[in-house]
């Protein structure tokens, strides 16, 4: 059985094509800048089994020109059993697979779960000191996931949600730079501006950021250019693998 926050029957930014996302309850990283905060709590959520879900799932396939799911969160990971059984059910009738993933997990979890997906979307919070956004992240952890990625045949997205002063600093986006290189199978890296749009759902719940007391600015798609120059990555960075 598995903890089911919401499932989304239409989406085109959750991966190629357009696709179904599921978000999984449970989420231990408490960025400060979570826009589904509601998702945190593992006890929360619609509990439901692996087939029943793909038949909910099978509903939203005719409107879809090529089946993509994406199992986003929360974390995804903290569902491992669940999570592992959705892929493969949904791999074997034929959907296109990717994990939305901020990269915590045991590192054997996370790679069994990789491997059993046609991409993964990680999702970088900060590559030098994560748990100044994400109080709940492991470092050491998050890098050696990302080493565990760099090895396997899988695609891979890079995203990261860029906050003036907290992780848009040179040296954060040279890091970034560093760790695009460093995965021969990266397809796309995205810089996506911070928004406080979630301030409301973070009062509902009680819960306290020191985001929405700053009032930062909304970030420019100028800002977000210039960030993806000094970071420097493009697709011809990458050797090709056959991914
Ligand atoms: S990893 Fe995602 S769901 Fe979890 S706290 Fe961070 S932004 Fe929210």
């Amino acid at each position: 059985m598995g903890r089911i926050q919401s499932i989304q029957s239409f989406s085109t930014f959750d991966g190629p094509g357009s696709r179904c996302v599921i978000f999984l309850q449970g989420c231990p990283m408490g960025c400060i800048f979570c826009h589904n905060p509601e998702s945190w709590d593992l006890q929360s959520g619609e509990e439901l089994d692996g087939t029943t879900l793909m038949r909910r799932l099978e509903r939203c396939r005719p409107f879809l020109h090529q089946p993509g799911l994406t199992i986003s969160g929360g974390e995804p990971l903290m569902q491992p059993g669940f999570t592992l059984e959705v892929i493969r059910k949904a791999k074997t009738s034929g959907w296109h697979v990717a994990l939305d993933t901020s990269g915590w997990g045991p590192a054997e979890v996370f790679q069994r779960i990789s491997e059993a997906c046609d991409l993964v979307i990680f999702s970088i919070k900060h590559p030098l000191t994560p748990e100044k956004l994400a109080p709940g992240a492991d470092h050491q952890n998050i890098l050696t996931n990302l080493e565990t990625l760099a090895g396997l045949k899988i695609k891979v997205w890079l995203r990261y949600v860029l906050l003036p002063g907290w992780n848009a600093e040179p040296d954060c986006l040279a890091k970034i730079s560093v760790i695009a290189k460093g995965l021969p199978n990266l397809e796309r890296l995205e810089v996506l501006p911070f928004n406080s749009l979630a301030v409301d759902k973070w009062r509902e719940l009680g819960k306290d950021s020191p985001l929405w007391r700053e009032r930062l600015p909304k970030v420019s798609e100028e800002r977000i250019i210039q960030a993806e120059q000094q970071i420097g990555w493009h697709k011809s960075n990458c050797s090709s693998m056959g991914v």
